[in-house]
């Protein structure tokens, strides 16, 4: 037995030219925008004063000086985002400037905050920039992890960059337990209206420029252990994602992009909380090499993928370049 076919409307055999694609009226009828500059998101690299090597090395990568005039230009071509990373100081074994009032982290939050108030502010929570061993978590004496230890400088940290003015907080290290430590202490230091955004991180090469720049690359050893195996992401993404969102994630950030769509489209149609996609540093040069429209069009496909938002060191680029083809 045949399954039976569907009957052909009459007229709609194909004839070589669509309706749908044939009138510029019609196109216009159907079109979403492809992309706008509200869908992007800037990743703000805060590094020590003026002259410092880096300045200038990663779009968005400046002095603390410089953030309330580079935020007023983001926000001038309709960037709404913001993700803030502050270049470590006074680093030591626990991580203890971390939470220091008035830190470099504080200081660029405000900065921010003053000079464009209604720019969505996330920080990064982790210890890598802070401790001298360049670990994203503290440990014990042999070696493991200190897990109390390190939540508790999670949770401060969390807590000091809320009070500071941060609308998100994004927890780094992959640890189960960190993102509800974080809520629950958001929420008992009064802070129930700021989000928390735990970081959905696959092993990669593509994160080597912003660890050089920013000082973050472990003394000894590597992160593998606090990320996402690449061969078993489409999986082991989706476990993490439902384990994040059940300890009180509001949206998730998955990094890197470029060699994680199908994971980004995965991660899109089985979770309901807004997914940012962290096109990281690594991908950077990549993206110059496609020149303008080109960084646009990769932008454009990771937002059909499953995007809510895309962090992109091309956000500046790409907003610029929305504006001047819309006008
Ligand atoms: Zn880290």
């Amino acid at each position: 037995m045949t399954a039976p076919t569907r009957p052909r409307a009459p007229g709609s055999a194909p004839q070589g030219v669509n309706p749908s694609r044939a009138r510029q009226a019609v196109r216009d009828l159907y079109a979403r925008p492809a992309l706008v500059p509200a869908d992007l998101s800037a990743p703000l690299l805060v590094l020590p004063g003026s002259p410092h090597p880096g300045n200038g090395l990663l779009p968005g990568a400046v002095p603390l000086g410089d953030v309330p005039r580079t935020v007023e230009r983001w926000a001038r071509l309709g960037i709404l985002g913001v993700k803030v990373f502050a270049y470590g100081h006074d680093r030591d074994a626990k991580g203890s400037a971390a939470c220091a009032p008035g830190n470099r982290m504080v200081r660029a939050i405000a900065a921010v905050k003053d000079r464009v108030p209604g720019m969505a502010l996330t920080t990064e929570v982790c210890g890598c920039s802070w401790t001298d061993h360049g670990q994203c978590v503290l440990r014990a004496p042999g070696g493991d992890i200190d897990l109390p230890s390190t939540f508790r400088l999670m949770k401060r940290m969390a807590v000091l960059h809320a009070d500071a003015g941060a609308d998100v907080v994004s927890p780094t290290a992959m640890l189960d337990g960190s993102v509800r430590a974080v809520r629950t202490a958001l929420d008992e230091a009064g802070h129930r209206d700021v989000g928390v955004n735990p970081n959905l991180a696959l092993h990669t090469t593509l994160y080597g420029p912003f660890k050089e720049l920013m000082g973050t690359d472990p003394a000894a050893g590597n992160r593998r252990g606090l990320q996402l195996e690449p061969a078993r992401a489409d999986r082991d993404t989706l476990v993490q994602a439902h384990r994040w969102v059940g300890e009180g994630a509001d949206s998730l950030t998955l990094q890197p992009v470029m060699t994680a769509v199908d994971v980004l489209t995965r991660l899109h149609d089985s979770q309901h909380v807004p997914i940012v996609a962290y096109s990281t540093s690594g991908e950077w040069s990549a993206l110059r090499a496609l020149g303008t429209e080109g960084a646009a069009e990769y932008t454009a496909m990771l937002k059909r993928a499953g995007a809510d938002n895309v962090l992109t060191f091309a956000a500046e680029q790409v907003a610029a370049y929305l504006e001047a083809s819309r006008g």
